[in-house]
């Protein structure tokens, strides 16, 4: 599919297009790779990918997603510029999705 790894805040994601069972997508933080299921409609791949983003925003800034409040969501989810600013073939492959 259209991008394998993310880069973010000096760290490599590797991303996995492959068939999970029971799930979209699944990001691992002890290995750092995001697996995708590519079996999905793109509406669905797009809401699957900003909602591993998200997983993966937190997890390197050292966010428990639990505890946080509304201000921090709002600060995090601003990363999306940061990150997708830095992954073009990410950022194209989401544009083209919807
Ligand atoms: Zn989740």
């Amino acid at each position: 599919m259209g991008f394998r790894k993310i880069n973010y805040k000096g760290k490599i994601i590797k991303v996995i297009w492959k068939s999970c069972t029971d799930c979209y997508g699944m990001y691992d933080s002890n290995s750092r790779t995001l697996t995708i299921h590519p079996e999905q409609s793109n509406y669905n791949l797009a809401k699957t990918i900003y909602h591993e983003l998200w997983h993966i925003i937190c997890d390197l800034n050292e966010v428990d997603i639990n505890k946080i409040g509304e201000e921090k969501t709002a600060k995090l989810s601003e990363q999306y510029v940061n990150l997708l600013k830095n992954n073009k073939r990410l950022k194209n492959f989401l544009n083209e999705l919807y």
